[in-house]
Order: C-alpha cells, then sequence, then structure tokens
C-alpha cells in the first residue's frame, strides 16, 4: 500500500467501506489490504483499499447508534421507501428479461437514490 494511503487511514482512522456499506476503524494492514473492525461492534473484516473513504462524523454517530439501539435505522427507513422498491422491482425484471445494460443502469439509478434519500447531507 503506498505511503500516502498509510498516512490516509492510519490505525483508529473511521472510513466507509464503499463495497460494504459500513463504517470501519482501521486496525491494521495487512499486505494491500487493511484490517477494520465495525464500528462500536466486534465484527472485523479485510477491506480493499481502494473501496475506501474517509467517513463523515456523522457516518459515524449513525454507525455507534445503530450499534446502541441494535436496529439498522437506515434498512428501516429503506423497506418503507416506495422508490427503493421501485427500482427494486425494476432491477430484478431486467436480470429476469436478461437485460443487462438495463441491469446495470438500474443500479446506477439505486446508488443516486440512495445516496441522496437515505444516507447524503440532509
Ligand atoms: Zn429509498
Amino acid at each position: 500500500m503506498p505511503a500516502y494511503m498509510q498516512q490516509t487511514y492510519r490505525r483508529g482512522a473511521h472510513v466507509w467501506d464503499t463495497s460494504r456499506r459500513r463504517v470501519g476503524e482501521v486496525t491494521g494492514h495487512e499486505g494491500t489490504g487493511l484490517q477494520l473492525r465495525l464500528v462500536g461492534g466486534a465484527l472485523q473484516w479485510q477491506a480493499d483499499p481502494d473501496a475506501l473513504r474517509l467517513a463523515f462524523p456523522d457516518e459515524v454517530h449513525r454507525a455507534l447508534k445503530q450499534q446502541r439501539t441494535g436496529a439498522p435505522a437506515d434498512d428501516r427507513r429503506r423497506r418503507g421507501c416506495p422508490e427503493c422498491r421501485r427500482l427494486r422491482d425494476q432491477f430484478a425484471d431486467a436480470i429476469r428479461s436478461g437485460d443487462r445494460a438495463g441491469a446495470e443502469r438500474v443500479m446506477a439509478a439505486r446508488g443516486l437514490h440512495d445516496f441522496a434519500a437515505h444516507w447524503g447531507p440532509k
């Protein structure tokens, strides 16, 4: 891992893992990967530094709160979200009909909606 990454993702730093969609704390470096632990939790995993960015303070706050209450507040909100449901159905339809390009478009739309509606700055 390049030196600037070791500086950015130093031990104790809070990072957002874009591939697993959760906040972790850097506990160590291993080869080209990073060792993370769930913020406020025990779960540990290996992460690819290319899938990471530093976490925003409110993301860390939310993760800690989730751990305390044991309830993923954002997942709960997503379940009741009509746009999430619509995009999920659209994605399933595209997959069923073998429309790969369409599925990728829906996936991108889902990511944007998810960020804007459920994660973005309020
Ligand atoms: Zn939604």
